[in-house]
């Protein structure tokens, strides 16, 4: 029998109710593996005494038949999730020894439907990064090493330890949240599926905030059909959000597998940009043709307005930020670096507990939003955004769902790109065009580098229509056939 870590969430649901194997031994089987896997530093705070328990209780309901919807699969939660009475950090100084006195709504939904954490997965600082290198709880290393290599290499980021906690068998699936890719750019690094729904769907609240007008919790998971089946589960309409957006969720997972027949499929030129990968350019051809093999019509589309987006995002992300992160001011959350008065102590607290990209957007943010610039860059990004946002609708006149890159390169080693931060950006430019227009988009992993690193490419689709990106999705990892373990595994 496969090992209990290689099984997919939906083969465990079916061997956990066929009583071939316990939830208590499918989360001891992935405590046991976090804990020979520790080094890759994917979990802030581990939770396995409560996995424990909770496993115990799942059984229990499995032994009366009982048992809920996704009872006893064991998964990370991006520590961006406020967890009741479980340490949240943002991966940040500032937010050390928080202990939430209330749950997510995504992390609680998740609850309900048996899912267990095993910990607080690691990313970089408030989700700021490409690469998780910014977390004040050091670096997470990604499971896969270049052929021949065996310098360290990062998960991506923001949501690293979540990516790599699944790629390297010790979750089955993850939470993370993509404000500009940091869901579909980790697991394209990592080589797993993952998904950013339609900005609404999933709820904010008790998701520490980053940029509020792009922020969206989203699933990772080693299969497409996996990830249908965590999304479901995060999804919904929540009156305490208010961008949440009252629509059914559909059952994504039967959405998986569905023909793909007469699908059309939208190839946006804009996105052949220079200092691509070679490797990744041909990736993306070929997973061209695997659609159209599948069935699909192939149409050229363009979205002209693509060359702004990074620079936009960057104004409108930062200016967010600076905003949302005023509230960390020594005297409600997490630390206090006390001074001689109230205005030292605010000075104190956020010159220790922030780290330096986190101080760099806030700087940015406040620039950009004061009373001499706000028009000059504020108003205009937000202008330009709706231009990138026009350009998707007239696409999709044309294609349901549009196929890209995921990242410009495969997984980079440690340092390798934080000479400037400039370097670090460009990392989402495939990503940050359909997180700026509120779009859904998804990660599959479809080949390997010559030196021996996952690939992946990118499905964005139409607002709320997720279900396409699942079909499609499916499709394309049905042709890609991905399976190829981190080395970390291999050996
Ligand atoms: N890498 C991008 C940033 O640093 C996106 C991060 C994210 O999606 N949270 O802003």
């Amino acid at each position: 029998m496969t090992k209990l870590t290689h099984l997919t969430i939906k083969a465990a649901l079916e061997g956990l109710k066929k009583k071939e194997f316990t939830a208590s031994e499918l989360v001891g089987a992935h405590i046991a593996a976090s804990e020979s896997a520790r080094h890759l530093n994917c979990y802030i705070t581990e939770t396995f005494d409560s996995a424990r328990a909770q496993a115990k209780e799942a059984d229990a309901r499995y032994a009366a038949g009982k048992a809920l919807p996704l009872d006893g699969i064991p998964i990370a939660m991006k520590d961006l999730f406020c967890t009741e009475g479980v340490q949240t950090t943002a991966a940040s100084n500032i937010l050390r020894g928080f202990v939430p006195p209330y749950e997510s709504t995504v992390s609680g939904k998740m609850k309900a439907d048996g899912l267990i954490s095993m910990g607080k997965a690691n990313l970089d600082e408030f989700a700021m990064g490409s690469s998780n290198t910014t977390s004040a709880f050091g670096n997470v290393i990604n499971p896969w090493k270049r052929k021949g290599d065996n310098r360290d290499l990062v998960p991506g980021g923001s949501s690293g330890g979540s990516a790599a906690a699944v790629a390297a068998r010790i979750a089955m699936g993850a939470t993370g949240t993509d404000t500009g890719g940091s869901i579909r750019q980790p697991a394209a690094f990592c080589g797993i599926a993952g998904i950013k729904p339609t900005y609404g769907r999933c709820s904010r609240f008790g998701v520490v905030a980053f940029a509020s007008s792009l922020d969206q919790p989203g699933s990772f998971a080693r299969t497409v059909e996996d990830n249908a089946l965590l999304l479901r589960s995060m999804a919904g309409y929540d009156p305490k959000d208010s961008t949440s957006v009252n629509v059914p969720v559909p059952d994504y997972a039967a959405a998986c597998g569905g023909s793909i027949k007469g699908l059309r499929v939208g190839v946006p030129k804009e996105y052949r940009v220079e200092g691509t990968n070679a490797e990744i350019l041909a990736l993306w051809d070929k997973g061209v043709e695997m659609l159209k093999d599948a069935g699909a019509e192939i149409v050229e589309v363009s979205l002209p307005h693509t060359k702004y987006a990074l620079e936009t995002y960057y104004v409108i992300a930062p200016a967010e930020c600076s905003s949302n992160l005023a509230r960390y001011d020594g005297v409600r959350f997490g630390q206090r670096s006390a001074g001689e008065n109230l205005i030292e102590t605010y000075e104190n607290t956020r010159a220790e507990g922030f780290g330096r990209e986190v101080k760099r957007r806030i700087l940015i943010g406040t620039y950009v939003l004061s009373a001499g610039y706000y028009d000059a860059y504020y108003n205009q990004a937000r202008r330009v955004r709706k231009l990138i946002w026009q350009d998707f609708i007239d696409a999709y006149q044309k294609c349901d769902v549009l196929l890209t890159p995921t990242a410009p390169t495969p997984a980079f080693a440690i340092g390798e790109n934080t000479q400037d931060p400039v370097t670090m950006y460009l990392n989402d430019i495939f990503t940050i065009p359909a997180s700026m227009a509120g779009m859904p988009g998804m990660g599959v992993p479809v080949g390997l580098s010559a030196d021996g690193l996952p690939l992946g490419l990118q499905l964005i689709g139409k607002p709320f229509e997720e279900e396409t990106l699942f079909k499609a999705g499916h499709a394309l990892e049905l042709a890609a056939k991905f399976d190829a373990l981190p080395q970390l595994l291999a050996a």
